[in-house]
């Protein structure tokens, strides 16, 4: 069983409607799992205060934020990452992003309390967020606010990131921080957005050797994935020893979705939620927070946070969609939206240069273990 954290304000995080990271992604996850039989009843979380934000962020990016909210011109704004076609400034943006914040926070409080042991936040997952600025759709870092109130707590943190792109945000803010290990896995940077998560990014000062990045080759399959996963993540947690595990749950690393080019199949990503609940019971005694992320198909980020869901609530994947969830949504989910909570298997035809691509997926883990390894004695 699990805990699930949303508010109906968690909408108001919206970009505006030529945005990929609209916020109708949630709705669609809320409504495909009440349609599918079950009752939802999520905690609404309070919204993060402002000396909750200034855990991670910096007074003057903040400051930065809330004037442009209350509709300031600043020449300066975009030095702050804001203004920009990623994040557009928006009336109500601070306490939008505030919401999201108090979402995890929250979370990571229930777990700090003992009264959950899973918990998942259905929205946020604001990975490239940094200390001064916004990048990449996130303005205030959720991961990072909640990451902070446990090693405030004393803990020692495990950070996983399986969103397409670069958990940079996360990795930057605890980069010399011995309490929090922060794993990576996503497309390579020579091809995608953020153009980091290089494998010599091991972090620094005591904490070094516990940053950990597996970039992969655009179109890695799904059994090339897991094989780097297995070769990783376990073996980190392991040695880190961690008391918590926090996951971002982007769901931008599917074969359709139009931001980039990795292959994963939505059985790739159940593979992936059971592992990290497998994980979890291992190393933090079941402990784990979860929160969304990146995804932009709107038909494949239902279904794979629908079997996220599901998964985490130790409940049955149904086979197929509801028809009244196919035509609520038929506008979003385009003309051949399919009929099945999983993808087909197959899913795609097959890939060209697949055994090239698995060896060089291979040899970047290899490398990798060679750079750890020093530091895991
Ligand atoms: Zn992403």
């Amino acid at each position: 069983m699990a805990a699930l954290i949303h508010r109906p304000e968690y909408a108001g995080y919206d970009f505006g409607p030529e945005h990929p990271f609209t916020p109708a992604r949630l709705a669609m996850v809320l409504d495909l799992i009440q349609s599918l039989g079950h009752t939802l009843s999520p905690i609404a979380a309070p919204a993060a205060t402002r000396e909750e934000i200034l855990t991670v962020h910096d007074e003057a990016y903040v400051a930065m934020v809330e004037a442009l909210d209350r509709g300031e011109a600043r020449p300066e704004a975009e030095r702050f990452g804001l203004g920009t076609p990623d994040n557009p400034v928006f009336p109500g943006m601070d306490l939008a992003a505030r919401w999201l914040v108090g979402g995890a926070l929250h979370g990571a409080r229930l777990l700090m309390a003992g009264t959950e042991t899973r918990v998942l936040q259905l929205g946020g997952g604001l990975h490239h967020a940094q200390k001064d600025r916004a990048a990449g759709f996130c303005m205030y870092n959720d991961l990072a606010v909640a990451i902070q109130a446990c090693v405030a707590h004393g803990w020692r943190v495990a950070y996983l990131d399986i969103d397409l792109h670069h958990g940079d945000g996360v990795q930057n803010l605890f980069y010399g921080d011995d309490r929090v290990l922060t794993v990576s896995l996503h497309e390579t940077g020579h091809y995608l957005y953020p153009g980091t998560g290089h494998i010599q990014e091991l972090g620094t000062g005591p904490a070094r050797g516990l940053s950990v990045n597996v970039p992969l080759e655009p179109f890695t399959e799904s059994e090339s994935y897991l094989e780097a996963f297995d070769a990783v993540v376990p073996r980190a947690l392991e040695w880190f020893a961690p008391q918590v595990l926090v996951v971002q749950a982007g769901a931008d690393a599917h074969f359709t979705d139009p931001m980039g080019d990795l292959a994963l199949t939505t059985q790739a990503f159940q593979g992936l939620y059971r592992r990290i609940l497998d994980l979890a019971a291992t190393h933090t005694q079941g402990r784990v927070l979860l929160t969304l992320g990146g995804g932009y198909e709107p038909q494949v980020v239902a279904r794979v946070w629908t079997i996220l869901y599901l998964t985490l609530m130790d409940l049955p994947i149904p086979e197929r969609l509801p028809q009244a969830w196919l035509e609520r949504w038929r506008d979003r989910l385009g003309p051949e939206p399919g009929s099945t909570l999983h993808d087909p298997v197959p899913a795609y035809p097959e890939l060209p240069g697949r055994e090239e691509r698995n060896r060089r997926n291979r040899d970047i883990v290899a490398r990798l273990q060679d750079s750890l390894f020093r530091y895991w004695l």
